[in-house]
C-alpha cells in the first residue's frame, strides 16, 4: 500500500482527529507538494509527497522502537485495571503509534524494557527458539556462592520441574546487613519463563529481593536514562536487535 488517504497519515501522526483535520484544510492549513489541499480525503504516498501542516513539515512513518527505563510499581502491559502501566508513562505523540511492551517485566523489577509497534521484531526477540539472552542485576538474600554459580550454570530445575538452560551467574559482592548477608549479582538468562530470575534463586534456598534487567541482547540499558524515563532506539540500538 503506497498512497493512502491524507486524513488518515495526518490522525496517525497525531495532527488532529478526521474532523479536525478537515476544518484545517478548508483553513488552508495543509500542503502536499507545496499546493494547499482542497479535499482531506484525497490519496498521498507519505514516503514520496511532502506534506506540511501549519508550515511544518510531517514526516511519516508507521514504526516506533522506544527504550524505556522501567521503574518498579508499573506493569509491563497495555491495560490493567487496578495499576498504571509502562504505557501510562508514554506521551500522547508517542502512544499514537500504540507501542506495546516487549516480554514482561514483573511489576517490581527495574530497567531495560522496549516498547514497539513491530510485531514480527518482538516476536523474534521473544521466540523461545532464539534464546536472545537477557542480562540482570540483582540483590539476593543470601551468600550466593561458587556452588550456587555451577548449579546455574548446570541448568536449575524451577519449582514446576522444568529444567532451565544453563545460565551465567556472576558474584558482584557480598554486603552484610541487619537482614543478613545480601548478595549484589549479574545474572545471563537465554530464555523468558515467567519469574524466571526469582523462581532460579528460590531453588538454591534464596531470594530476589531487588531485579533489574539491563541487557537484551545487545542492546543496553543507557545509564544515562532516568528511571522513568524513556527516548527512541538510535540506528545503532535498533540495528543490534534485528
Ligand atoms: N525474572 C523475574 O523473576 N522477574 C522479572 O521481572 C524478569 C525476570
Amino acid at each position: 500500500k503506497k498512497t493512502q488517504r491524507l486524513d488518515k497519515i495526518l490522525s496517525h501522526m497525531g495532527v488532529g482527529t478526521r474532523s479536525e483535520l478537515k476544518k484545517m484544510v478548508k483553513q488552508g492549513r495543509i500542503l502536499v507538494d507545496g499546493k494547499t489541499v482542497k479535499d482531506s480525503g484525497i490519496q498521498v504516498n507519505p514516503e514520496t509527497n511532502v506534506i506540511e501542516a501549519d508550515g511544518e513539515r510531517i514526516v511519516y512513518r508507521e514504526m516506533i522502537y522506544l527504550m524505556l527505563h522501567k521503574p518498579p510499581g508499573v506493569v509491563s502491559a497495555t491495560e490493567d485495571n487496578r495499576d498504571r502501566t509502562v504505557l501510562d508513562l508514554l506521551r500522547k505523540e508517542d502512544r499514537i503509534f500504540e507501542p506495546f511492551p516487549v516480554g514482561r517485566l514483573d511489576k517490581d523489577t527495574e530497567g531495560l524494557l522496549i516498547l514497539t509497534n513491530d510485531g514480527p521484531l518482538a516476536h523474534d526477540l521473544l521466540s523461545p527458539r532464539k534464546h536472545v539472552p537477557k542480562t540482570y542485576e540483582a540483590r539476593v538474600l543470601g551468600k550466593v556462592d561458587d556452588e550456587d554459580v555451577q548449579r546455574f550454570k548446570a541448568g536449575i530445575h524451577l519449582d514446576d520441574g522444568y529444567e532451565a538452560m544453563p545460565a551465567e551467574l556472576t558474584v558482584l559482592s557480598h554486603e552484610e546487613t541487619e537482614e543478613g548477608v545480601i548478595s549484589t549479582i549479574s545474572l545471563i538468562i537465554h530464555e523468558g519463563k515467567f519469574h524466571q530470575v526469582k523462581r532460579m534463586f528460590l531453588a538454591v534456598g534464596k531470594r530476589v529481593v531487588y531485579l533489574k534487567r539491563v541487557a537484551m541482547g545487545e542492546l543496553q540499558l543507557d545509564s544515562e536514562l532516568p528511571i522513568g524515563k524513556y527516548r527512541e532506539l538510535t540506528a545503532d540500538e535498533l540495528a543490534c536487535l534485528r
